[in-house]
């Protein structure tokens, strides 16, 4: 069951700070706290989901396919097409996901050879 009182929901509700990245009414990216790359972006869907496999099984096909356009959007904004980057889910306990809101980590910026 979706907490309410996870670190990105208060994050969603403007309770604790971050760096946002890009917001609008359906997505929202932000600077992780404790980067793992040069770049390292966060991206949630505004939906109270726990994890990929709660998203995949509520979100319409149109959300899914406007979260994947805007995570391009995105990363094509932050020059990263032409270099690469890695886009990331942790599900669950076994991927020690650590905040129970769906999440893709977006990482780039430098090289990502031993960096999860
Ligand atoms: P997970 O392990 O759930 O896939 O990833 C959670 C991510 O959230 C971690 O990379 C962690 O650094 C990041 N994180 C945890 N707390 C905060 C916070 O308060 N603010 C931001 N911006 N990122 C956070």
């Amino acid at each position: 069951m979706y907490d309410d009182n996870n670190i990105f929901a208060k994050i969603l509700r403007k309770e604790i700070p971050c760096k946002p990245i890009y917001e609008d009414d359906k997505v929202f990216f932000f600077n992780d706290i404790k980067p793992q790359a040069k770049i390292h972006i966060l991206a949630i869907p505004k939906m109270p989901v726990t994890d990929y496999n709660d998203f995949i099984s509520k979100a319409d096909n149109e959300m899914i396919k406007y979260f994947f356009d805007k995570i391009n959007e995105v990363a094509k904004g932050q020059g990263l097409i032409n270099s690469g980057f890695r886009i990331v889910t942790n599900n669950g306990k076994d991927a020690n996901q650590e905040v129970p809101h769906f999440h893709f980590h977006i990482l780039g910026g430098e090289n990502l050879k031993g960096i999860k």
